[in-house]
């Protein structure tokens, strides 16, 4: 039986790991940090578990909620059909077949002219027309602008969805990677476009369950481990760490943040394509403030947008601990530059005028993921999930698909979509 090594405990690793062990697989997974999950991690704070950043879930995410429902942790999501709020316009897909539920909630929706919901159901359906593929990538802006939708819809349904999503702002973000996310969250049945709420902090989703589960079946999982190189012996993989150990597998799945990837493949010159595609990504940050307040919030949406545009969300996490919101502002932007005690008073007026004068805050605390997402830009290069290296394959969410409408932007989804086919390319290959 092949010996089979997962570096990296993110999401993708932990989802590989977790398929090849269903099959039967010995997996050792070596985590870097302390702690798996990667970039959607538990973070403790004032006796609390709360979240590296707030994250969404859509109903699209089918591999994601597979996962969940393996680990037996799917109930720890709250399903509700799609309701964007931002001030000024409000969306509401009723309970009813798609399209139906689009087009009815887009004729009802509330703060836009006729001819704003008439241009956005023509939108959808010149997409749909071309099967939700571009004859060419270009910015999403562009795309918008040669469609004629009317700047305010843009700012407010457009543009929050493509930034939330794609983690990019709209005039640098890849229109056919906006296309397919439309396509897969608005143009499939209707409980693909349900957001999903987290119920509970996010290392109990998935990262502290796939621990259990997987050493239930005798796979090993070490933290604290990181690897430091690898090298083709014969027909094996060594691993060496940086205390000196080595180990060597038959097959690895390589699941680690691509900004990491040159430096470890640099004694694998038959993937010297792969170090050239990730050193040419760029990166986008998100910001996210945790809040909490004396009493309970009064939301009356679980998530609401606070400006149009590029603006911030605030998320009721109530779920943590009562009184407590989660502000959330995706991509690059000047608010990156304000001090952060200027960015909390901003929140805080938004906040008081979308849910009225507020309780007492006692705390707070603000943290910004860097390289939260690869920057999804027209054209992007993106390696597969196999390499030229046999037994090597790669996961993560940077991993691109056989074709331009297969490609999905940095989330959960595709970090755990590229986990599933790593293994499924391993177990064929065996
Ligand atoms: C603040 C924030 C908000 C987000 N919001 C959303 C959202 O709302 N919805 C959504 O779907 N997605 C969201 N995302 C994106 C999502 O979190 C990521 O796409 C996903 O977690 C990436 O998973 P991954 O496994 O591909 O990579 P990672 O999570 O980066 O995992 C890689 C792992 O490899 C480990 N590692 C690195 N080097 C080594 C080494 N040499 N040896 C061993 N281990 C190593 C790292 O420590 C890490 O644990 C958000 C991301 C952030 C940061």
């Amino acid at each position: 039986m092949k010996r089979i090594a997962v570096v990296g405990g993110g999401w993708a690793g932990l989802a590989a790991a977790v398929r090849l062990a269903e099959a039967g697989r010995p997996v050792t997974l070596f985590e870097a940090a302390r702690q798996l999950g990667g970039r959607a991690r538990r973070v403790d704070w004032q006796g609390l578990a709360i979240d590296n950043g707030q994250h969404l879930m859509i109903g699209a995410y089918r591999e994601t909620l597979a996962l969940m429902r393996t680990l037996g942790t799917d109930s720890l999501l709250a399903r509700r059909p799609l309701e964007l709020s931002v001030p000024d316009f409000r969306l509401s897909l009723p309970q009813l077949p798609a399209p139906l539920n689009l087009i009815i909630g887009q004729l009802m929706a509330e703060g836009l002219s006729l001819k704003d919901k008439l241009a956005a159901a023509g939108f959808m359906q010149a997409l749909k027309r071309n099967g939700f593929l571009l004859p060419a990538d270009g910015p999403a802006d562009e795309l918008l602008a040669r469609h004629r939708q009317p700047p305010e819809l843009v700012a407010k349904l457009w543009e929050p969805i493509c930034v939330a999503a794609l983690n990019t702002p709209l005039r640098l973000a890849s229109a056919q990677v906006f296309c397919n996310v439309l396509r897969d969250s608005l143009a499939r049945s209707r409980a693909d476009s349900d957001l999903l709420y987290q119920r509970a902090h996010l290392g109990r989703l998935v990262p502290e369950a796939a621990r259990g589960w997987l050493e239930a079946r005798g796979c090993r999982v070490r933290l604290s481990s990181r690897v430091g190189g690898i090298e083709r012996i014969g027909k094996n993989y060594r691993m060496s760490f940086g205390e000196g150990g080595e180990e060597d597998f038959d097959a690895v799945v390589l699941a680690i943040h691509p900004v990491r990837l040159p430096d470890l493949l640099g004694q694998l010159p038959q993937l010297a394509a792969v170090r050239e595609q990730v050193s040419a990504f760029g990166w986008q940050p998100i910001l996210t403030s945790w809040m909490r307040f004396a009493a309970p919030l009064s939301f009356p949406l679980p998530m609401l947008g606070l400006a149009p545009g590029q603006g911030p969300w605030v998320f009721d996490r109530g779920d943590v601990a009562p009184g407590l919101a989660a502000v959330v502002i995706s991509a690059e932007g000047p608010h990156l530059h304000r001090p952060p005690e200027t960015l909390r008073e901003e929140f805080l007026d938004l906040m008081g005028r979308a849910l009225g004068p507020l309780p007492e805050l006692q705390a707070w605390k603000t943290i910004v993921e860097k390289r939260a997402t690869f920057a999804c830009t027209p054209g992007l290069s993106r390696p597969g999930n196999r390499t030229p290296l046999p037994g090597l394959v790669l996961a993560g969410d940077y991993t691109g698909g056989d074709f331009p409408t297969e490609d999905y932007p940095a989330t959960l989804e595709g970090a755990v979509r590229s986990g599933v086919k790593s293994a499924r390319l391993l177990l064929e290959s065996s």
